[in-house]
C-alpha cells in the first residue's frame, strides 16, 4: 500500500522554538499536551491542534499527555471523555500514562488558592457578578479597586474555608487574584480564580462545590506534569500574562511556557463547539458523527482515513496568522489516499436496465476486471455477466451530439471491463421516462476493439443484474451555502437543505462483505465510497466520500 502521507518532518515557528531551546539546554525533553474540554466531540481544528502536539512529541522523541480540561462540570459528559479518546487513538497517536484530568488536581490547585490568599495576593469578593462586570472598566478605561479588595488576609482565608464548606450559595462569591485594576491586559484586572458551583461532577462526584476557573487550572496542571511548552490557539495570547503571573506567585518548581498559534478555520462549515452542539441537539444533523458535520467522527463515517487527515494538518502547517481554509484542501488528501489505496469496483446509482437482446436467454458468463488501473498488485476480481443489467440512467441518451461520450440511441458503447453495445430502441414509463434500453452485444469485443476497425470511444460502468446486490448511497453536498457560516446573523440560516442525497441502486455482489485494508471503493466513475454503519446484510448503505474530481473550484461562481 501507498503512504497517506507525505513523510518529511514539518517546520514551523513552535518547533524552531524547541530547536533552540534544546540547542541551549533550557530543556532536554520535550514535553506537550493535548487538553480538550469533554463538553462536545472532537473537530477538524482540534485534529490540527493533537497532530501539532503529539506530532512534536513523537519527532523529538518526548512525551505528549491527553489531559481532560473539566473544569465546568455542568456541561462535561463521559460520552464526550470517551469519545475523544477514541478520536485521538483513531489518529493514530498514543499520550504517556494514563488520561489526565484537571480534576485530578483540584485538591493542589484549592492549595495553591490557600497560598495565594496566605500572600495576600488573592480574596472573596461578595459583590454582585453585575457589580464586579461593571468595575472591570472596559479597553480605554481602567476598571476600580473592589470594596472587598482589602479585605485581611486572615477573613480570606476564613471565607473561602466556608465557601469550599459549601456555606454560599452560587454567584454569591468568588476568589480574585490580587493584580492590577488598572492593567491593559483584561484578564489581569483581579480575574476571578475560584468559584462557587454546586454541581455533580463526572469524576469528582460531589465532593467539590467550588471549582477552579480555566486560567486558574490551566498553567498549574502544566507545571504539575512538567509540560514543557503549551500550545494554544491565539485567543489565549493575552491570557498568557494571567499564565504566568500564576506561576511565578505559587511555590511549583517548574516554568511551562505557553505559545499561541492560529485556529483552523474551514470554509462551508462551523468549527465552534458551540455551534456544533446546536446543529446536533437542534437535529439540523443526524448526531455528532453524521458524516457532514466537520467532527473527526463524522470524517471518520464519512470514510476519511487516519492517514489522510494527518496529511492535511501537516499541508496546512502552523502559523499565527488568521486562516479560512478552502474544503477543496482536505478533499484533495482524502483523494490523494484513496485514489492510490482504493480497490476500483462498479456501482450503479440511479438505475435504468439494459436487455442484450442477442445474448442466450438463461445464460451468464465470469468476466474479470483488475481492482486498479495502475497497481497490478491489487490484483483482479471476478465479476458476473449476463442478458440484463443495470446501467446509470444519466449514460443514455435517445439523441445526443458527439461531446456525449456515454450510450445513445443506434449508437455503440464500452460496457467497462466487457463488451461493445448498441442501443436499439427504449421502454419508457408514464411520465415518459427511459426505464429498459434493448440493445445488441458485439461477442467479439472482449477486451479488444471491434474486429472492422469501428471506433468506440465512450466507456460506461454497469452491473449484472441477475446477481446484483441492492445498495442505498449516500450523497454529500457541502453543510453551509456560506464559505464563512460564523459570521451570519444566525448561521443555522445558511445551511444547505440538499446536503444529503439518498439513492438507490446496485452494487456488485458480494462487495459489501469484504471491506477493502483503506475501508473504502472507489466505485468507477461515481466517486469514492465507504460502508455506513446504518447497513444491514440485505441493504448495504454507501457513504461518497468525495468525488472523482475537485467540484469546489466552481462552486460559489
Ligand atoms: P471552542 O472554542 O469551539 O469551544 P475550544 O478551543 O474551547 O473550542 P477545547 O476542547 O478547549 O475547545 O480545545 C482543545 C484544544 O484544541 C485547545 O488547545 C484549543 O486551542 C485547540 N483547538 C480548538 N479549536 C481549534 C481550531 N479550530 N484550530 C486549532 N486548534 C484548536
Ligand atoms: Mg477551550
Amino acid at each position: 500500500m501507498r503512504m497517506a502521507e507525505t513523510d518529511h518532518r514539518p517546520t514551523n515557528f513552535i518547533r524552531q522554538i524547541i530547536d533552540k531551546d534544546l540547542a541551549n539546554g533550557v530543556h532536554d525533553a520535550i514535553k506537550t499536551r493535548f487538553p480538550p474540554e469533554p463538553n462536545g466531540f472532537l473537530h477538524i481544528g482540534h485534529a490540527k491542534s493533537i497532530c501539532l502536539n503529539f506530532g512534536i512529541a513523537q519527532d523529538y522523541a518526548g512525551t505528549c499527555n491527553l489531559r481532560f480540561d473539566d473544569t465546568n462540570p455542568a456541561k462535561e459528559d463521559i460520552t464526550f471523555v470517551n469519545s475523544i479518546k477514541e478520536d485521538v487513538k483513531w489518529l493514530g497517536f498514543s499520550w504517556s500514562g494514563e488520561a489526565r484530568y484537571s480534576s485530578n488536581y483540584f485538591d493542589q490547585l484549592h492549595g495553591f488558592a490557600n497560598e495565594l490568599i496566605d500572600k495576600g495576593l488573592a480574596y472573596v469578593d461578595f459583590s454582585p457578578q453585575e457589580t464586579m462586570r461593571e468595575m472591570r472598566g472596559t479597553l480605554t478605561e481602567p476598571g476600580k479597586n473592589s470594596p472587598y479588595r482589602d479585605t485581611d488576609i486572615e477573613t480570606n482565608q476564613r471565607e473561602f474555608a466556608k465557601m469550599t464548606a459549601g456555606e454560599y450559595k452560587e454567584g454569591e462569591c468568588s476568589l480574585r487574584a490580587k493584580i492590577d485594576m488598572s492593567s491593559p491586559f483584561m484578564c489581569m484586572r483581579d480575574p476571578v480564580i475560584y468559584r462557587v458551583k454546586h454541581a455533580h461532577h463526572h469524576q469528582t462526584g460531589d465532593k467539590w462545590c467550588v471549582y477552579p476557573m480555566y486560567d486558574f487550572t490551566h498553567c498549574i496542571s502544566d507545571a504539575i506534569e512538567g509540560i514543557t511548552h503549551s500550545l494554544c490557539t491565539l485567543e489565549f495570547q493575552d491570557n498568557r500574562r494571567l499564565y504566568d503571573w500564576v506561576i511565578e506567585n505559587i511555590s511549583i518548581d517548574c516554568t511551562p511556557r505557553q505559545y499561541e498559534f492560529s485556529r483552523l478555520n474551514l470554509e462551508y462549515t462551523v468549527l465552534s463547539k458551540r455551534r456544533l452542539i446546536q446543529l446536533v441537539e437542534e437535529h439540523h444533523v443526524s448526531g455528532w458523527d453524521d458524516p457532514r458535520m466537520p467532527t473527526v467522527a463524522g470524517l471518520r463515517r464519512r470514510g476519511y482515513t487516519p492517514g489522510a487527515v494527518r496529511e492535511f494538518c501537516k499541508r496546512i502547517g502552523v502559523t499565527k496568522m488568521d486562516n479560512m481554509v478552502e474544503m477543496s484542501m482536505l478533499e484533495a488528501c482524502i483523494r490523494d489516499d484513496l485514489n492510490a489505496n482504493a480497490p476500483r469496483a462498479m456501482a450503479v446509482l440511479d438505475p435504468i436496465k439494459l436487455v442484450i437482446e442477442n445474448y442466450p436467454e438463461d445464460s451468464s458468463e465470469i468476466l474479470h476486471a483488475p481492482n486498479h488501473p495502475n497497481d497490478e498488485s491489487m490484483g483482479t476480481r471476478d465479476i458476473s455477466f449476463g442478458r440484463e443489467i443495470w446501467i446509470e440512467a444519466e449514460d443514455f441518451r435517445e439523441s445526443a451530439n458527439k461531446k456525449f461520450k456515454r450510450l445513445v440511441l443506434d449508437k455503440e458503447v464500452r460496457l467497462r471491463n466487457a463488451y461493445v453495445v448498441k442501443a436499439n430502441r427504449v421502454e419508457k414509463d408514464e411520465d415518459g421516462k427511459v426505464t429498459t434500453v434493448y440493445c445488441t452485444y458485439d461477442a467479439d469485443t472482449l477486451g479488444k476493439d471491434p474486429a472492422d476497425g469501428r471506433k468506440v470511444k465512450g466507456v460506461i460502468h454497469w452491473v449484472d443484474a441477475g446477481t446484483a446486490q441492492k445498495a442505498e448511497f449516500r450523497l454529500y453536498d457541502r453543510l453551509f451555502n456560506v464559505p464563512n457560516p460564523a459570521a451570519e446573523e444566525d448561521f443555522t440560516d445558511a445551511i444547505n437543505p440538499d446536503s444529503l442525497k439518498v439513492l438507490s441502486g446496485w452494487v456488485e455482489a458480494n462487495l459489501a462483505k469484504q471491506v477493502p485494508e483503506v475501508g473504502a471503493w472507489q466505485f468507477e466513475r461515481t466517486g469514492y465510497f465507504c460502508l455506513d454503519a446504518d447497513s444491514s446484510d440485505d441493504l448495504p448503505v454507501f457513504n461518497r466520500t468525495v468525488g472523482l474530481r475537485d467540484t469546489w473550484a466552481k462552486i460559489g461562481d
